[in-house]
Parts: C-alpha cells; structure tokens; sequence
C-alpha cells in the first residue's frame, strides 16, 4: 500500500546535517536501496503506480540505480540524464540552480524514439531545479514525459509547482 511504500522511503531513510554544506539536510537514502527487500518493495511500487511508459530515463547518480532496476524489471530500455562532458556524441544541454551550487546536464541527441513515452526517476525532490532541466532536455530530445518519480520530495521548498502540468508522484513527502 501506499502508507506500507512511504514507511519503507522513511526507514530507509537517514538524516546527514550540513552536508554538503552547512544548513543543507542531506537525506540518505542509500539505507534502502542497500536492504534488497525493502528496495524491490519500492521499485515495483513505482512500477505499479505507472501503467504506460516505454523507457525510463534516470538522473546521475542515483537516479541511475533505480532506472536500472525499473528498466529491467519491465522490460524498458533506460535512458541516463547525464552531468556535463560525460556523454560522447551531441547532446542536448540544460543549466540550473541547485537547493546546493549550480549544475548542467545532458541527454544525448536521438536518445528517444519521436512521442516515445518517458518515466524520468531521482531519489529526492528538493527544489525542482535538477527535475525541471532534465523533463526540458527529454522533451527537447523528442520524448513525452508519461511521470516523474522520486521516492521522497521535500515539500517545503515546492519543487513540484515548477514541473507544472507533467505528473510528479513522490512516495514520500516531508
Ligand atoms: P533539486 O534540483 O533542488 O530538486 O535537487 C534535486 C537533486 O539533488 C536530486 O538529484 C537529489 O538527489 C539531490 N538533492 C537535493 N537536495 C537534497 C537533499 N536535501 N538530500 C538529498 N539529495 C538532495
């Protein structure tokens, strides 16, 4: 159930104080992707919630790990939304502001097929800033966000306002 998923994301979940930097609340969430129960509760969780998607596409670092595991699991291919200099051939490119510092990231060109229907995952939702660049990259590649899902969003900093109108589902808000 959803209440048994969010108790899952919270268990698994620790605290890091000021990193990484000071006033930043890091949440862990490496606790619940180490316990194999736990993580395969909540990947088929996410899988479940989503009933049409054709690839996933995942958001370095972290993202990365559970693309994988929904990508295999389902079938789908993945797709990795990259930081910048790592992809080797042309690639679409988005800069933005961080809850910590400044980032961009990058999606390679013809990496989705023209309408092909995207689930784009991250493990947390801060400020929307990392969500709203990569859901920009992959329509800007040709493909149609079907989800974004994170498994905790900190709903205080609003991230979802700026992802307005593509579905965002988080199995755990704080
Ligand atoms: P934002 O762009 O502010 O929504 O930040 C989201 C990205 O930064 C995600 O890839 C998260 O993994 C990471 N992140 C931001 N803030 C935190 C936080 N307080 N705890 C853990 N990860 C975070």
């Amino acid at each position: 159930t959803e209440k048994e998923l969010a108790e899952l994301v919270a268990g698994g979940t620790v605290d890091v104080l000021d990193f990484p930097k000071p006033g930043i609340v890091f949440k862990d969430l490496m606790p619940l992707f180490g316990d194999g129960p736990a993580f395969k509760r909540v990947i088929d969780g996410i899988i479940a919630y989503h009933d049409s998607f054709d690839v996933v596409a995942g958001i370095e670092a972290r993202g990365f790990l559970m693309a994988a595991a929904i990508g295999y699991s389902t079938g789908a291919g993945i797709v990795p939304v990259r930081k910048a200099g790592k992809l080797p051939r042309p690639a679409f490119s988005a800069s933005y502001a961080l809850e910590y510092g400044e980032a961009t990231l990058e999606v390679s060109e013809g990496a989705f097929e023209p309408g092909q229907r995207v689930l784009v995952v991250d493990d947390v939702l801060a400020t929307g800033g990392t969500a709203e660049a990569t859901l920009d990259l992959i329509e800007r590649a040709g493909g149609i966000v079907a989800g974004f899902t994170v498994l905790m969003e900190l709903g205080f900093l609003d991230g979802r306002q700026r992802l307005s109108p593509r579905p965002v589902h988080a199995l755990l808000t704080v």
